[in-house]
């Protein structure tokens, strides 16, 4: 088990008014978690789509920290950025498409996702033009239906691959694949999938193929299923401390915790009757004579429009919830008659579970969504405060 993180605010820039949290300290100890579940398996962390909101280079720095031996995005440009801020581990790309810079990838040691023959041909141009192999990782696709070479296609690509990896055009560090339901680990495709993958690294072995790293398990396979595991584990969202198999269990429960944080100050406080409509189309009246607090906040934010009547917040040590609309920029909150506070008083949108704090899962809930897309939609607009760690 993690200790729990004693620092969980931290004064934002001056003047501002809402921001995001990062406690670099909860990415190092959740990696160090998840290295600790999966023995024999190096931890591959996760850190496309800008650190899933937290930040791509300190969110890189802090999950090395706690022990990731590597790195991986989606994108090309988030693997340059990494190289580009000076982070030299071991890194895997895989989303492009024709036209993409294969050679400056090669130039800046990143290793390269594979699924079709294509791209092998396009890495392999890059390569002969610098007289230096591409290191790939080969895609099979075991069932996702989504990216990685398919039934005969796989048999086409390690047919392809044979000449040029004889030539030393590419290296093949690794084969993998990835889960269509990791969440659901009883569920048959999981199996299926597994056994799959298995066949495919030895079909790929006996054409004379033998990439140092199987790895095939995100955040759900690394927590629920060892057999997943393989040489390498490759998870996302729990590196965040978010759990992707809420039904099963918490942050807690896993002995993750929340890295993101996103606090913001009452611009307004002001007081109205029974029967006043609150923000663009009036869905919230005020039931009775109260208070209302308005918080700078919205949906370019990163604050679901959706959230309008049910997002969770907490201000003091009360949970409420969003009063009206969501807005671009702000929405507005019911504080009840007689609230003591005042403008700039803290309001808590994302926290920690343990403290009663709404957190992405309660949002993810609230408007029904999973907690992935909460955290990674957390805009630029929002300034990062960084704690715990060097960023
Ligand atoms: C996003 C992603 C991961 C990480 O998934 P989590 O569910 O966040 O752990 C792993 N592998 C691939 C191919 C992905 O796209």
């Amino acid at each position: 088990m993690t200790t729990p993180a004693a620092p969980v605010s931290a004064a934002p820039p001056e003047g501002v008014s809402a921001w995001v949290t990062i406690d670099l300290a909860a990415i190092a100890d959740n990696v160090r978690e998840l290295d600790r579940r999966s023995p024999g398996a190096e931890v591959m962390a996760v850190v496309k789509a800008n650190g899933y909101g937290h930040g791509l280079v300190p969110s890189a720095r802090a999950a090395v920290a706690g022990g990731a031996t590597w790195l991986a995005v989606a994108q090309f440009n988030e693997a340059l950025d990494l190289r580009a801020a000076g982070v030299t581990t071991p890194l895997l790309t895989w989303l492009y498409a024709p036209g993409v810079d294969f050679g400056a990838a090669i130039d800046a040691d990143i290793d390269i996702s594979v699924s079709a023959p294509w791209a092998l041909d396009a890495v392999v141009a890059a390569a002969r033009a610098r007289g230096r192999a591409a290191r790939i990782h080969v895609k099979v696709d075991t069932g996702l239906g989504r990216n990685g070479a398919l039934g005969q296609g796989w048999t086409d690509l390690i047919a392809a691959l044979g000449p040029v990896v004889a030539e030393g055009a590419v290296e093949v560090i690794g084969v993998w694949s990835h889960f269509a339901r990791a969440d659901a680990p009883q569920d048959p495709t999981v199996l299926g999938q597994r056994d799959r993958f298995v066949e495919a690294a030895e079909e790929l072995e006996r054409a004379g193929i033998r990439p140092q790293l199987r790895h095939l398990a995100n955040s759900a396979a690394t927590l629920t299923n060892p057999n997943a595991h393989f040489d390498l584990v490759r998870p996302g969202l729990a590196v965040y401390g978010l759990s992707p198999v809420p039904d099963l269990g918490s942050p807690q429960d896993f002995g993750l915790r929340e890295a993101m944080r996103v606090t913001a100050r009452l611009a307004l406080v002001k007081e109205a009757s029974t029967g006043q409509g609150v923000s663009y189309g009036h869905i919230y009246t005020t039931p009775e004579d109260t208070v209302l607090g308005l918080v700078p906040i919205g949906y370019a934010d990163g604050i679901p429009r959706h959230a309008g009547n049910v997002g969770p917040v907490k201000v003091g040590d009360r949970r409420l919830t969003v009063a009206g609309r969501v807005c671009m920029d702000q929405f507005v909150l019911d504080l009840g008659a007689g609230y003591a506070g005042g403008a700039g008083d803290e309001v808590v949108i994302l926290g920690r579970g343990v403290d009663d704090e709404p957190t992405a899962q309660d949002w993810a809930t609230a408007i029904d969504t999973i907690n992935y897309e909460i955290v990674t939609r957390m805009s630029d607009r929002l300034p990062r405060v960084f704690i715990g760690g060097d960023v």
